[in-house]
């Protein structure tokens, strides 16, 4: 019996093995390896996928996100709201420009609670970062009118949700500048590193542009102290070519959940569930369970592996010690952390491994 890995990138890879293998050698033959035409056909036709006017690609989604927050002109003694469960990337994304993170506790969905926000508002709130984790969505109308009301920007992290919609929009659209990771193990992953913002603004899409490549517009004319984060030529290449079936790839994953969620019965087990008015893109299908140790070590018995998204959470991380939190800080941020655990779940998952999975859990 096969050990069922948490994600397989190879099947992905093999679906459309011809596509990629053409598109890496027409990249390799044409003699130009950063910022040139796969990067700005890339951009455009990832703006036009989300349903944003602008796209810019960068190194990786950490970048995306601290980059979003310096063009914003958010840093020292201001205070952005997120949600305390959360990768740590999308943190560090506000740490690096010296802005305070405020955490906030999540919902039922593992989604930032919006009931929570309004009461952590203070004058040096200047942001909410809203992290579309595992694929879902937080209730999004209820954080754009808190962010009209306080006149507060909103950055999406989207590291998680290429293409997870509320009310039928797209996340990315609705704050100022949308974050997105092209890591390998994201809905739209790279062969390696790679990220990109999505915004309205001209101004913001420009200064972006900007600041990824030293701070210059034009070649060794500097005017500002930028990064060097560029989406790199054969990435957005093959970039565009997932892209063209990132459609059918979602849904493939909605499949997949659903049958998990109409096969999965364990009463040990509490099962993720969509939000109505929400189009999950189940990057991750995370169940929850008490006895997650005991679960782990079933399973693996069983020749199938699981991953903690995430184990500790960022208030309690060594990194963010300075921060002054302790255990107990932020109860049901560390309840999830306890006791969240993600099941095998890819494109190319095939019904026999899922039932595997399924038989595993409902005898556990
Ligand atoms: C992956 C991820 C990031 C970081 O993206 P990288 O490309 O790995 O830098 C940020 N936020 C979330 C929620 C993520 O899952």
């Amino acid at each position: 019996m096969e050990f069922i890995q948490p994600n397989r990138l190879d099947r992905g890879f093999y679906k459309y093995q011809n596509e990629f293998e053409d598109k890496a050698l027409e990249v390799l033959r044409s003699g130009w390896y950063v910022l040139g035409k796969e990067v700005s056909s890339f951009e455009e036709e990832f703006a036009a996928w989300v349903g944003s006017r602008y796209c810019v690609g960068v190194g990786n989604g950490l970048d995306a996100l601290w980059m979003a927050f310096r063009v914003l002109g958010i840093g020292p003694g201001d205070e952005v709201l997120v949600q305390g469960n959360t990768y740590i990337a999308s943190v560090m994304g506000i740490t690096i420009n010296g802005a305070t993170p405020i955490f906030v506790e999540p919902d039922e969905y593992y989604q930032i609670d919006t009931k929570k926000l309004e009461a952590l508002i203070t004058p040096r709130t200047k942001a909410i970062l809203v992290v579309h984790l595992y694929g879902h969505n937080a209730k999004m109308d209820d954080v754009v009118n808190l962010c009209h009301k306080y006149n507060l920007h909103l950055v999406e992290d989207c590291a998680q949700s290429h293409g997870s919609a509320f009310k039928g929009r797209k996340s990315g659209t609705f704050g100022d500048i949308g974050c997105f990771s092209f890591y390998p193990s994201k809905n739209l992953g790279a062969f390696g590193d790679g990220g990109a913002i999505t915004t309205d603004d001209e101004q913001i899409a420009q200064d972006m542009k900007v600041l990824r490549n030293y701070g210059s517009e034009k070649r060794y004319y500097n005017k500002i102290v930028g990064a060097n984060s560029r989406l790199d030529e054969i990435q957005a290449g093959l970039l565009r070519v997932k892209l063209r079936h990132l459609d059918e790839l979602c849904e493939e994953r909605r499949e997949l959940a659903d049958y998990y969620s109409s096969h999965i019965q364990n009463e040990k087990l509490i099962l993720p569930q969509e939000r109505e008015d929400t189009h999950s893109i189940w990057h991750q299908y995370v169940v929850r369970c008490h006895e997650r140790d005991a679960l782990i070590s079933y399973l693996n018995e069983r020749l199938i592996g699981t991953i903690i998204h995430y184990p500790i959470p960022p208030h309690l991380s060594e990194a963010y010690q300075y921060l002054g939190y302790g255990p107990g800080s932020f109860p049901i941020t560390e309840q999830c952390a306890n006791e969240v655990l993600s099941i095998p779940m890819y494109n190319g998952m095939t019904r026999e491994e899922q039932k595997r999975v399924v038989d595993a859990l409902n005898a556990f």
